[in-house]
């Protein structure tokens, strides 16, 4: 009996592994198939000068258009596109189409800063594209400020010296630079000055607190001041109500992000955004 239960104990362990091995095998084949039949697609969050609340900005969340699951969000297979490499590639199309997006942004006439999430495996791994990237915008008359690479606190701290030059490089080209997350892991803002950030993004989980805890305002206004005190612009992310928007413009949080102004959108979406958002608040 003893013996018995070992055995089934055994087995269904056993099981289970097996089934979390071919569940990563079964998302593996579907990620190199989406690259290769192009399932993936960007979908366009409005950033706002929280004053006008007028959009000036915008971040750039990658979708997979999944043929038969639908939409799929990146949380849920960006991990495994990080341990195989294959986020070196979705990282060239997610910079080529942003930069596509902020052509066709930029004929309307109207500017917009465009922020894209940059992996820490783009810039650890043994080919860098990024390299590349300041050619290409070149080649589309666009500016290197008006890209934001968003990177995470991780990243910075323990930067190895391949991903120090890879990120003074892109920083030394005029690009953009936001810390993201911010809060939610070790960081020291004056190292940050020195890695020449422009913005820090303050993560969703302090937001949510800020009308119902002293603790979470007391702390977003401490790292707006400290901030500002660097001459770092703060994007409160994950607003979702009114009276977050408040809060936060009162302690002089400089954008805001969430769905309290707008959800992520596709293209034709953003630039239909822009331009009602224009005649609505002019
Ligand atoms: P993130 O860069 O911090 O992006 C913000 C996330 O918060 C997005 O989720 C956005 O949809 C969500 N969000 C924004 N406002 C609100 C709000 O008011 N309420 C709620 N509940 N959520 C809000 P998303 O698009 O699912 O992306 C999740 C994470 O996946 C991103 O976090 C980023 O780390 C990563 N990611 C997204 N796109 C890319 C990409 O193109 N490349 C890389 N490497 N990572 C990406
Ligand atoms: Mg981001
Ligand atoms: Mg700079
Ligand atoms: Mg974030």
């Amino acid at each position: 009996q003893a013996k018995q239960q070992g055995r089934s104990g055994y087995a269904f362990f056993s099981n289970e592994m097996r089934e979390h091995a071919e569940s990563r095998m079964r998302l593996l084949k579907d990620l190199r198939i989406a690259q290769q039949e192009q399932q993936f697609c960007l979908f366009y969050q409005p950033i706002v000068d929280l004053k006008t609340q007028k959009i000036c900005k915008a971040e750039a969340l990658i979708r997979w258009q999944h043929p038969q699951k639908g939409l799929i969000r990146p949380d849920s297979f960006i991990p495994l596109a990080e341990e195989t490499q294959l986020i070196n590639k979705m990282g060239e199309f997610i910079f080529t189409t942003a930069c596509n997006t902020l052509t066709k942004v930029q004929a309307t006439g109207k500017q917009l800063q465009l922020s894209i999430n940059v992996s820490p495996v783009q810039f650890t791994s043994k080919i860098c594209h990024l390299s590349k990237w300041y050619k290409q915008l070149q080649a589309l008359d666009l500016q290197a400020q008006d890209i934001v690479i968003e990177i995470t606190e991780g990243l910075v701290m323990n930067a190895q010296p391949r991903t120090q030059k890879r990120l003074n490089a892109l920083t030394a080209q005029g690009f953009s630079l936001a810390l993201d997350d911010f809060g939610t892991g070790y960081s020291s803002l004056a190292y940050l000055k020195q890695m020449d950030t422009d913005y820090i993004k303050i993560d969703k989980r302090f937001v949510d607190g800020i009308a119902d805890s002293k603790d979470d305002l007391a702390l977003c206004e401490a790292m707006i001041m400290m901030a500002h005190q660097l001459g770092i612009l703060v994007i409160a992310e994950g607003i979702e109500t009114y009276e977050q928007h408040q809060l936060l413009l009162s302690a002089g949080c400089d954008f805001g992000q969430g769905y309290y102004y707008a959800k992520p959108m596709p293209e034709d979406a953003l630039l239909a955004f822009i331009s009602d958002n224009e005649k609505l608040k002019s």
